[in-house]
């Protein structure tokens, strides 16, 4: 079957048949664990005036922070003691968090937490500051490709932004050996079931080794707010596709998924997702950081509610491991090898 029957087929025995299907593949590769991320949202500052997110540069009604390095270096030490092994970066595009300053704070991680993984998701950068940043000691980086098609790419951000320059910055990021994640929003304004197609058929060739989708999520103050919120249903059904497309890729239960849907972490799950990432920013700052309405941030979405998500996630049969989780090439992890928390 093609991508576009598969992804306008809603026969419900069918997709079940796809959610098990990935589901298995997800599990012959990494057991029944669960990665998890420490996500930190280092500023809410952004030059870019995204139509969809809620921290464009030009929406005045944002609280605008940054984070200190000292702040950052306490929630990787905080997150340490959770069981966190991998600390998501994530931030909007702040000229004010120079490459100097990030070259420090991945260092200073480093040296920290020297078997944790850093992952950067902080926009499009020069191909030197990448480097740099990698030199640095950061090892993934997540930049969402947001649409394959250029005109779609071109209705959802302001002239000066395009789908060229983010592709450049992918490739960027790969040839300085980053483990590179991508994605799409899901339901993004414009978007039709054959720019879905496309981006399917990109992330088959570029291969990221991070796969993040999410539903688009409309935020009041932008000039998507009279959008609607995208499918969780496609969501899950892209999760899977993704899961047979490319068993080996790390695939979050995104928060976006968790927003729209309260049960969302396990269906994703269940859907063939192996990552969750919960919000290990200072709890004062993380209603700041709006992308989108009524973004989680606490409870399972976030580092102490770590247990209840770890009993959301037994009672499916998952257990959450305490683990860089790693891209791996070749192996699938045998399930016994791991500690748990
Ligand atoms: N500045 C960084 C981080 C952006 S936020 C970057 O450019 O990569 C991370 C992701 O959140 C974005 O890539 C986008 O896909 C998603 N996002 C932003 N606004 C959203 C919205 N309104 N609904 C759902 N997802 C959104």
């Amino acid at each position: 079957m093609d991508y576009r029957s598969l992804l306008e087929n809603d026969d419900p025995q069918e997709i079940s048949y796809l959610y098990e299907e990935a589901r298995k593949a997800a599990v012959s590769m990494f057991g029944n664990n669960i990665y998890i991320r420490g996500l930190i949202e280092v500023s809410n500052y952004c030059r870019n005036n995204c139509y969809y997110c809620g921290i464009r540069a030009s929406n005045t009604h944002v609280n605008r922070y940054r984070l200190s390095k000292e702040q950052i270096l306490a929630c990787c030490e905080y997150g340490y003691g959770l069981g966190f092994r991998t600390f998501v970066l994530q931030g909007g595009e702040d000229p004010m968090q120079t490459d100097e300053w990030v070259e420090d704070v991945v260092r200073s991680i480093h040296a920290a937490h020297p078997g944790c993984a850093i992952t950067l998701s902080l926009g499009e950068k020069d191909p030197e500051s990448y480097k740099r940043f990698r030199e640095a000691g950061a090892d993934r980086y997540l930049l969402r490709h947001e649409s394959f098609d250029s005109d779609h790419y071109g209705r959802l951000h302001p002239a000066g932004m395009s789908r060229d320059r983010r592709l450049e910055c992918l490739r960027s990021l790969k040839e300085n050996g980053y483990q590179t994640g991508s994605g799409i929003m899901v339901g993004s304004p414009y978007q039709t079931l054959d720019h879905v197609v496309e981006d399917l058929l990109f992330i088959q060739e570029f291969r990221p080794e991070m796969i993040g989708i999410g539903p688009f999520v409309h935020h009041h103050d932008t000039p998507f707010a009279g959008f609607p919120d995208g499918s969780v249903a496609l969501t899950l059904k892209l999760i899977s596709i993704f899961r047979l497309m490319h068993p080996q890729a790390l695939i979050p239960s995104t928060t976006a998924i968790a927003t729209l849907e309260s049960d969302g972490h396990r269906k994703a799950i269940l859907a063939g997702a192996n990552v969750v990432m919960p919000n290990l920013s200072p709890a004062s700052i993380r209603k700041e950081y709006a992308l989108y309405d009524n973004k989680a941030a606490f409870a399972t979405e976030s580092a102490e509610g770590l247990e209840e998500l770890r009993k959301e996630l037994r009672s499916i049969g998952y257990e959450i491991i305490v683990d860089r989780g790693d891209y791996n090439k070749t192996q699938s992890i045998q399930k016994n090898t791991i500690e748990y928390v």
